[in-house]
């Protein structure tokens, strides 16, 4: 008898658990195939006469020792079918996020500057005006920065060095402003700030002091320095207002500082 090194054969086939019920059957045929189970296990059995030396070749094997290679390959096939299924979709959704960000950033931002564009202003500007209807205690004041003689500053030294200067205008504004503020590039050198929670006198003093800081700041490309300075009209949200009439109040204003002088904050004149 051969076997492999754990398996005890019994000294007789009756005496192996669920063959013994076959035993007869086995060796009273040349050839027999039986299936019983033992131990909760299906067991195949194949059994033939070696008819030159009147020995019986008897075989067996269990169905977990058949099927286990292949499910283990199957499990780890799927395995690394679902890791790789994975990783695919988070390098396509990190991929896809990425990409959908900096779509969403060209959409409200203007690429020279980063400041929001005109477009993401006015959504803000009317979701601020629905609230502003509905708290009416809640004031809040927008206003339209002009750089005076911006025409001279790039005559004098150039568009490119111009560019600069309206990105450099953009930092200095950002770094006074709170979060919550809303700085926008409204169109070439002119630029929009709606202050949420803010009356024209807290207006007033915030766009004061941008002012003074762009006028105190001396910016510098290429050794060439440059100054500039800006003009400033506001305009505070009251109840008869809607966009067109607020923007249009600011706009006056504007027009007010630059007629008397420009490098000034002009306030709507009933707060004034
Ligand atoms: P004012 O004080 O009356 O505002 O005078 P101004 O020269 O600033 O105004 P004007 O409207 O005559 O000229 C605006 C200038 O701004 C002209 C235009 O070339 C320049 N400008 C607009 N957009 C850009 C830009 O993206 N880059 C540069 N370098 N210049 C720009
Ligand atoms: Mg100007
Ligand atoms: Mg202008």
């Amino acid at each position: 008898m051969l076997s492999g090194r754990d398996f005890v054969w019994q000294t007789s086939i009756h005496q192996i658990d669920g063959l013994s019920e076959f035993a007869n059957t086995i060796l009273s045929s040349d050839t027999a195939s039986v299936e019983f189970l033992r131990n909760g296990e299906t067991v195949f059995l194949n059994s033939r006469l070696i008819e030159n030396v009147g020995w019986r070749l008897i075989v067996e094997q269990t169905t977990d020792s058949v099927h286990e290679p292949i499910y283990m390959t199957l499990l780890g096939n799927i395995f690394v079918t679902l890791l790789l299924t994975a990783i695919v979709l988070i390098f396509a959704h990190l991929i896809l996020k990425n990409y959908q960000s900096r779509l969403e950033n060209l959409a409200t931002h203007d690429a020279l500057t980063g400041a929001l564009n005109r477009r993401a202003f006015d959504v803000v500007l009317e979701q601020t005006l629905a609230e502003a209807k509905r708290k009416k205690d809640e004031p809040f004041t927008i206003a339209i920065l002009d750089i005076d003689h911006f025409k001279a500053v790039n005559d004098t030294f150039g568009h490119l060095i111009g560019d600069e200067v309206l990105k450099d205008l953009v930092a200095c504004t950002k770094d006074r402003i709170r979060e919550s503020d809303v700085f926008c590039r409204w169109g070439g050198e002119e630029f929009m700030l709606l202050l949420q929670n803010c009356d024209i006198t807290a207006a007033q003093t915030l766009v004061e002091d941008i002012r003074q800081i762009i006028e105190s700041q001396m910016f510098e490309y290429q050794g060439k320095k440059v100054q500039i300075t800006v003009s400033a009209g506001l305009s505070q949200f009251d109840q008869t207002m809607n966009r067109d009439t607020l923007i249009k109040t600011a706009d006056e204003m504007l027009y007010r500082a630059k007629a008397s002088g420009r490098n000034r904050v002009m306030p709507t004149s009933k707060a004034a």
